[in-house]
């Protein structure tokens, strides 16, 4: 039988995606290793196969903006067991929901853009919408936290 993996997937809500950036460069490191450890069932970025189900660990990068981000996310968190917050825009909210902190003149000015796009009044961060378990933080995400958040999850799961 083949050796159990772990099952994760990573989404990418509002933000810059360097995170994601930092990911894929952590594979080209790890590869040979992690392919014997991971079943990356969903991320856009790496693959066009992708499901949603059963996950062990959903990595999340970005803040949330909209209703449907936040049904997504709440739709990824039902289906994983533990959620992975990545990146400051996940952790705090910013800097991608900066426009929660602009001065009254500036926030009635993007109000139009606001409804054009269906946005929630205010940005969220991860936690405002959903349980998360582990928080990566940094712009982008610090590499060391991720590696030991991703070492902690394999050995939880009993992978390693
Ligand atoms: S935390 Fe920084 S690097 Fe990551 S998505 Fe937000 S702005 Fe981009």
């Amino acid at each position: 039988m083949a050796n159990k993996k772990l099952r994760i997937g990573w989404f990418t809500f509002s933000c810059c995606e360097d995170s994601t950036i930092i990911f894929t460069e952590l594979l080209n490191d790890h590869w040979q290793e992690w392919k014997k450890l991971l079943d990356i069932r969903h991320a856009r970025v790496l693959q066009d196969k992708n499901v949603l189900d059963e996950l062990d660990v959903a990595f999340i990068e970005g803040a949330l903006n909209s209703q449907k981000q936040v049904d997504m996310a709440k739709e990824i968190r039902s289906n994983a067991k533990k959620v992975v917050a990545i990146g400051a825009c996940a952790c705090t909210g910013l800097p991608s929901v900066q426009r929660n902190t602009f001065p009254e003149k500036e926030a009635k000015e993007i109000k139009p853009l606001v409804k054009k796009f269906n946005f929630l009044p205010k940005g969220l961060k991860l936690a405002e919408a959903i349980k998360v378990d582990v928080n990566v933080p940094g712009c982008p995400m610090d590499e060391k936290v991720f590696l030991n958040a991703l070492d902690s999850l394999l050995k939880e799961f009993k992978i390693i």
